[in-house]
């Protein structure tokens, strides 16, 4: 089970302000995610704020909840993370936190992605993420219905990707119409 985030929960210190001395203690920190690593069954997260960067971690002894949540995370979030500061296994001697990662057990995204496609799941097909399914111009399998931008299943979400997928939804609807008055 997951250690819960309360209002209570303030920051114990900056990212960047962690060092052996730390070890052993429950911390709170917060920050914008500079990296997320993937490797299966383990998930790094280094976390920036202005002081620098420390490494979260989530591995087989992470409530999986939070290993769920974790996993989802891309560079640029905002997170707010509970756990216990440790040794790191791998030690980083470029940043002077690199001896100690933080095994997390609380994990909050302030700033993310949800897909909020739920109602529409009548009408278009959704991924196991929440996702909408659609063809490459952008259309579902209802006819006259289309998906742009962010709650569409693709592999980059950006601002450019987003606009692309607007225009071509765009042009895709107008051939619909344009079919169903010829
Ligand atoms: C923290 C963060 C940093 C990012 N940094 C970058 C970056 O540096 N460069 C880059 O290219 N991209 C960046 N992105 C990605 C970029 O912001 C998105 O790809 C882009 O905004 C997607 O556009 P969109 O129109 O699909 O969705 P959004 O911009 O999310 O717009 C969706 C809109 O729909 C509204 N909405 C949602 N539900 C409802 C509802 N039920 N009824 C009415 N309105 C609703 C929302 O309020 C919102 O205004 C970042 C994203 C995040 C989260």
């Amino acid at each position: 089970m997951s250690e819960l985030l309360t209002k209570e929960d303030k920051r114990t210190k900056y990212c960047g302000e962690f060092r052996e001395s730390d070890i052993g203690q429950k911390v709170c920190v917060m920050g914008w995610v500079q990296r997320a690593r993937d490797l299966g069954s383990l998930i790094f997260i280094d976390l920036r704020d202005r002081s620098g960067i420390v490494q979260l971690a989530f591995d087989e002894n992470t409530p999986k909840d939070v290993f769920d949540r974790a996993f989802a995370v891309r560079s640029e979030f905002v997170l707010c993370a509970k756990g216990s500061v440790r040794m790191r296994s791998s030690v980083n001697d470029t940043i002077p936190t690199g001896k100690v990662e933080i095994a997390v057990d609380g994990l909050f995204v302030a700033i993310g992605h949800a897909p909020d496609n739920g109602i529409f799941s009548q009408l278009i097909d959704l991924d196991d993420g929440g996702y909408a399914d659609s063809d490459e111009s952008c259309r579902t399998k209802t006819p006259g219905v289309f998906v742009a931008g962010d709650c569409r299943k693709k592999t980059v979400r950006q601002l450019t990707t987003a606009a692309a997928d607007g225009s071509a939804a765009a042009l895709a609807a107008c051939r619909y119409i344009d079919a169903l008055e010829n």
